[in-house]
């Protein structure tokens, strides 16, 4: 695999489609401002840095990690491919401290999609202003309605092979390629779903039901979480960044953005990075940050300067907080038949009932959940960890792998201020102070899981499973502490991700979410950035930038 030496250097990137391969790459002047200079090549930067140079803005996208070539550095190894996650030291803390590591957040070009589940979901429309509709939880500064095309220029630019009719949400027009075929862990919950007169549907998966360009279609090997090695996969890395580097984007893999600096007159400048062992500044007229829900206030508080000693965007105190992220506790159960859920993508069927029924819930919230397929060493851990098994026991259980299946929900979780990233003292190889990650669940919060394992389960013995287990840990996808709004004191940015503070100051990930709904995130991240692009198009014409 791709060591740490960058790259994408001397006029060329990595080519993720060809082995050993190359594409051009223009390359930008440290010492002249581009357009636009965006930290994290992730959902959110990879995808307005491509919408942004195509409207013909200079664009670098500064990137942590390494730039892979799929087709060369993926292995089928779950221990090889620890390298995509972000493994940095983190602190956790809170009554529920999150488990940061591999089951969190991606370091590298294409950032988490190149080790996400594909899972692409709308959010329920009257999410966007639960408040207001819903009675709980925050309105968000947009609708449902605005983002509606955005929505459908992600879907289309993933090729997101999903159901003609897909039971839930306002009429849409049908995906671009036809579902994937249901494995059997899908079908069980297909069969509980009938059983339990609920709807189900096939997964809207962002990987390839047919070919697609270089992109061969979906081989069903199951490596998904550990990096797609056919390119199979619609992450970041493959639709977003190709796109960018044809547009004249400059993508720096292994510079690792240290601190904003701001004038005097309290505007952002640039950015200090560190690259090749040597500390750089690029020079640029908009900074865009778009670093994950843990990076981004953490480089926006590490860059506190005389003029804003709380942090950058700060003034309303808010950077870091109202942090949620989705609980995920697992219902699992033994079948007489062989399922083999590793075979496939992991996440093939799903239910979002619960979204979309408020009926018969003793929380405020939502849950989707869907059938799971974990790899071998990524179940043993999750028996391990959550039921103590060791030795025999644990080689006992796990010889039952074959005839296992199971169901993991998206659990929406409450935003709430004291759920927080803040700076620790300690610090980083680069000197940069770690983030400290705080996080309790409300009593509302574990109703809804409560809810989620009892109803879960219930599918599993309707579907004929038996020896039911549950497990309470687990969390994905933090979103939130920069979120979104009308008003400075109670918002951290606007409605195009512009922060309240500094004008040439923008974010643009899932930190601005300012709740998280009941499905995976990254495609509303990846609509809000389209969205974006196109609002600052707008405002550079009307001179507003
Ligand atoms: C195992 C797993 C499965 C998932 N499955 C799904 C799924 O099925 N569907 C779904 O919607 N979501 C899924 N997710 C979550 C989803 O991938 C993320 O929510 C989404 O990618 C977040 O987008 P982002 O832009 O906020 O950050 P990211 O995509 O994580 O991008 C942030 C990038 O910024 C870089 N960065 C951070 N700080 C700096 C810095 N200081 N300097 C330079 N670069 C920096 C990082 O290296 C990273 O590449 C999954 C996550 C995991 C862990
Ligand atoms: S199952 Fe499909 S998407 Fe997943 S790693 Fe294999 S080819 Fe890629």
């Amino acid at each position: 695999m791709n060591g740490e030496q960058p790259r994408a250097v001397n006029g060329r990137a990595p080519d993720v489609f060809t082995p050993g391969g190359w594409t051009p790459m223009r390359e930008y002047a440290e010492s002249t401002p581009v357009d636009f200079l965006i930290v994290g090549a992730g959902a959110g930067g990879a995808t307005l840095g491509c919408r942004l140079a195509e409207k013909g803005f200079s664009v670098v996208i500064l990137e942590a990690g390494p730039f892979w070539r799929p087709l060369d550095d993926f292995a089928s190894d779950e221990l090889a491919q620890q390298t995509l996650f972000w493994t940095d030291d983190r602190i956790t803390g809170g009554d529920d401290p999150i488990a940061l590591g591999g089951n969190n957040s991606g370091r590298g070009v294409g950032g988490s999609t190149v080790h996400f589940s594909m899972i692409v979901l709308r959010f329920r429309p009257e999410w966007f202003k639960s408040r207001s509709k819903l009675g709980y939880s925050f309105d968000w500064p947009i609708s449902y309605e605005e983002l509606a095309p955005y929505y459908e220029e992600a879907e289309e630019a993933l090729k997101v092979a999903g159901p003609v009719n897909y039971p839930w949400g306002p009429p849409r027009r049908r995906y671009p390629y036809r579902p994937h075929e249901v494995n059997a862990a899908g079908l069980v919950l297909a069969r509980g779903a009938e059983k339990l007169g609920v709807k189900w549907a096939a997964t809207p998966l962002a990987t390839v039901s047919a070919p697609r360009g270089k992109s061969p279609p979906c081989v069903y090997r199951g490596f998904c979480n550990y990096g797609c090695s056919t390119n199979a996969k619609q992450s970041a890395l493959t639709v977003w960044i190709p796109r960018a580097l044809a547009a004249g984007a400059e993508v720096r893999d292994l510079a690792m953005a240290a601190r904003i600096e701001i004038d005097p007159r309290g505007r952002a400048t640039g950015v200090a990075f560190f690259r090749d062992g040597a500390l750089h500044f690029q020079r640029a007229s908009n900074v865009v940050v778009a670093g994950y829900a843990i990076e981004t206030p953490r480089l926006l508080l590490n860059s506190a300067c005389p003029l804003f000693p709380q942090g950058l965007a700060n003034s309303s105190g808010l950077v870091g907080t109202h942090l949620t992220t989705h609980s995920g506790p697992g219902a699992w159960a033994t079948f007489d038949e062989e399922i083999r859920w590793y075979k496939g993508p992991p996440n093939m069927a799903v239910t979002e009932h619960w979204n979309y029924t408020d009926d018969g819930k003793d929380f405020r919230g939502a849950y989707a959940f869907m059938s799971q397929g974990p790899l071998p060493m990524s179940w043993a851990q999750t028996v391990a960890t959550s039921r103590g098994l060791w030795g025999e026991a644990l080689r006992a259980e796990m010889l039952k792998y074959n005839h296992m299946a199971g169901f993991v929900p998206v659990g929406e979780t409450e935003p709430r201020i004291e759920n927080r990233v803040e700076l620790a003292d300690e610090t980083d190889q680069f000197g940069l102070k770690i983030p400290r990650v705080v996080f309790s669940y409300s009593e509302n919060d574990k109703r809804l899981q409560r809810h989620a394992v009892r109803f879960m389960s219930d599918m599993l013995e309707a579907a004929g499973g038996y020896d039911i287990w549950t497990n309470y840990k687990d969390t994905s996808h933090l979103l939130g502490t920069c979120r979104m709004g009308d008003d400075p004191k109670t918002s951290v940015v606007d409605a195009d991700g512009r922060s309240w503070d500094v004008p040439n100051l923008w974010i643009c990930d899932g930190s601005v979410f300012p709740t998280c709904g009941g499905v995976n995130p990254s495609l509303t991240i990846q609509a809000l950035a389209c969205r974006a692009a196109d609002r600052i198009e707008t405002k550079a014409a009307a001179g507003d930038l």
